[in-house]
């Protein structure tokens, strides 16, 4: 069964080696198992439901509360805590898009806001009722989750926008197809959220990310029913499916989505590479790509990442061998690690590689262990996830943060957030552990993706204030560094102070404006993407 407090299916652990245990408590200092809140006691904190009876609503309170939050860390702090404090009045699970068209009339009537929900894995606060005085109604889309139609000639197929990613690639695979998106969420996420939130799979290298991904759609607007129709392309006006993308469910419901699917791969590969240093390893993945390799994915972690990956993996002796190979290379304490992937026809994989590493022999990058360490990656790679429920349990919050800038500025604005979080605890005598990796590599630049890890403290509104100061930090010295406030986890209501920072008053007026045309009344999602009323 599905986690209600943390990650996934409560069946899946992650246990940790003694070894790394010893490690957290060398970087952020020992910690205890913290109090958490049990179920019960928090269904019995919830209000009476403020919404009239509706045959698709349920109202029950453990349903509501099993809806009330998504996965960033004040998320965590509010369920784990029991400090919750908004629930939605209700929640549907509509199956068709005449149930959809049907609540948002009845919402519209009985005057409350509405709350797509997908996989509720959302890390920015966008699918949290706001406190107030009007009634939320979140509608969950998981039951609109099937295979609508199938274009074999074209590659093209539309499924139900609450399918998951297991959904989607179950029922391709069906036709030895594959969409190629795997957000690290993929268990738990939804396409319809996926669209909603501009996200990007592991391998958008060689996939794409979603807005290449979605060919078009029906969205169930409190103004009508918007079909966006899958041209392969277009040059009539701008594209509007750029203005759904990443609304958030400010304009309405994807109700179903068509997506552009690829042959399943002949041969895939996962490789792991070793750099003498952080600057050896982003030329050879900007050479990479600017080369235009074919590749599926590069993923380059800083010395610090490299580290902490490999005390946290455990298997000493093996890693204790890897690394005293590597010292006979000159690859030492600054080591970074690389994985890449190769996907497609047999002899596509083969060039891909050879051309790959041809560059990468050119920065000092050592090969070693064959694939064994990429096989190890692909077999966890959603099991990662699950290491967030165990940190908790040892008294550890981690959270993560992201960025997209060009490659002039990728030192800089590394730097930067990395010397913005690592003393961001010292007003409370506290230590952060943080690293980094370069993901999502692109021609002109690659997003910059950051873990961070703290104790939790004994009062979970001190974990948030703490989780607070050290966010805002990050955050301003991102905007400071003109990078985007996200590469893919969108705005949510976490980085909603800092999207006009980013679109200027202009655009935020038009998207404001764009709201209204769908949303007159505002009740779609409020305070998500968009604090406040940016009309001029
Ligand atoms: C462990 C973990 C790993 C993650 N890894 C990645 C990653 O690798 N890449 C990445 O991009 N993100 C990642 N995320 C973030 C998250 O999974 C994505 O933002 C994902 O796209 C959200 O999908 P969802 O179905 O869970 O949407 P939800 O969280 O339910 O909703 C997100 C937003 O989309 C809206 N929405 C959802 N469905 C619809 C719909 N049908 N119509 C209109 N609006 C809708 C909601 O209103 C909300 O505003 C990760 C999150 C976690 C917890």
């Amino acid at each position: 069964m599905k986690r209600w407090n943390g990650w996934g299916d409560d069946h899946t652990t992650y246990p940790l080696p003694d070894k790394a245990i010893n490690y957290l408590a060398e970087w952020v200092g020992s910690s205890q198992t913290p109090q958490d809140a049990n179920l019960r006691e928090i269904i019995a904190q919830v209000p009476n439901s403020r919404l009239p009876a509706h045959a698709l609503v349920n109202t029950d309170a453990d349903v509501r509360v099993k809806h009330a939050r998504g996965q960033s860390l004040p998320d965590w702090i509010a369920l784990r805590s029991g400090r919750i404090g908004t629930f939605p009045d209700g929640v549907a699970l509509p199956t068709s898009e005449a149930e959809v068209a049907d609540l948002l009339h009845y919402a519209k009537e009985v005057g409350a806001t509405v709350i797509p929900y997908g996989g509720g894995t959302s890390v920015v606060g966008h699918i949290n009722p706001k406190p107030g005085e009007t009634p939320v109604l979140t509608i969950n889309m998981q039951r609109l989750n099937n295979l609508q139609q199938f274009d074999e000639t074209s590659q093209l197929a539309t499924f139900g926008a609450g399918a998951s990613g297991p959904d989607v690639e179950a029922q391709l695979r069906a036709h030895g197809l594959t969409l190629g998106h795997y957000p690290q969420s993929f268990e738990l996420s939804t396409l319809g959220g996926w669209v909603m939130t501009r996200s990007s799979g592991q391998q958008s290298l060689g996939y794409g990310r979603i807005e290449d991904l979605f060919a078009g759609g029906a969205i169930e607007t409190p103004a009508g029913t918007w079909q966006l129709l899958p041209h392969p392309a277009s040059a009539a006006g701008p594209d509007l499916r750029q203005l759904a993308l990443g609304s958030e469910g400010r304009l309405g419901i994807l109700t179903k989505a068509t997506v552009r699917a690829t042959p399943l791969p002949e041969e895939e590969e996962f490789h792991a590479v070793f750099f003498p240093d952080f600057a050896q390893g982003k030329t050879a993945v900007r050479q990479i790509v600017q080369a235009k390799i074919p590749l599926s994915m590069l993923r380059l972690s800083t010395a610090m990442e490299t580290t902490t990956t490999l005390a946290l993996a455990g298997h000493e002796r093996l890693i204790g061998g890897l690394e005293k190979i590597l010292s006979l290379y000159g690859v030492k304490d600054e080591k970074c690690m690389l994985l890449f992937g190769v996907t497609g026809s047999k002899p596509l994989v083969k060039m891909a590689r050879q051309a790959a590493l041809a560059i990468i022999k050119t920065h000092k990058g050592i090969e070693i262990a064959g694939q064994r360490f990429g096989k190890q990656w692909i077999k966890g790679r959603f099991h990662t996830p699950y290491l967030r429920n165990t940190l908790w349990d040892m008294g550890y919050a981690i959270d993560t943060l992201e960025t997209a800038v060009s490659w002039h500025k990728i030192d800089k604005t590394l730097a930067d957030i990395e010397a913005a979080l690592r003393p961001g605890l010292a007003a409370w005598d506290e230590r952060v552990h943080v690293f980094t990796h370069l993901s999502h590599m692109y021609p002109q630049g690659a997003s910059i993706y950051v873990t961070y890890l703290f104790r939790l403290a004994d009062d979970p509104d001190e974990t948030l204030a703490r989780w607070r100061s050290l966010k805002k930090a990050a955050s301003t010295a991102i905007v400071a560094n003109r990078g985007t406030i996200s590469h893919q986890h969108g705005v949510g209501q976490d980085h909603a102070p800092y999207l006009p920072a980013e679109k200027g008053e202009l655009g935020m007026a038009l998207l404001n404006d764009v709201a209204r045309r769908f949303d007159p009344d505002g009740m779609m999602n409020p305070g998500k993407l968009m604090i406040g009323d940016y009309s001029q």
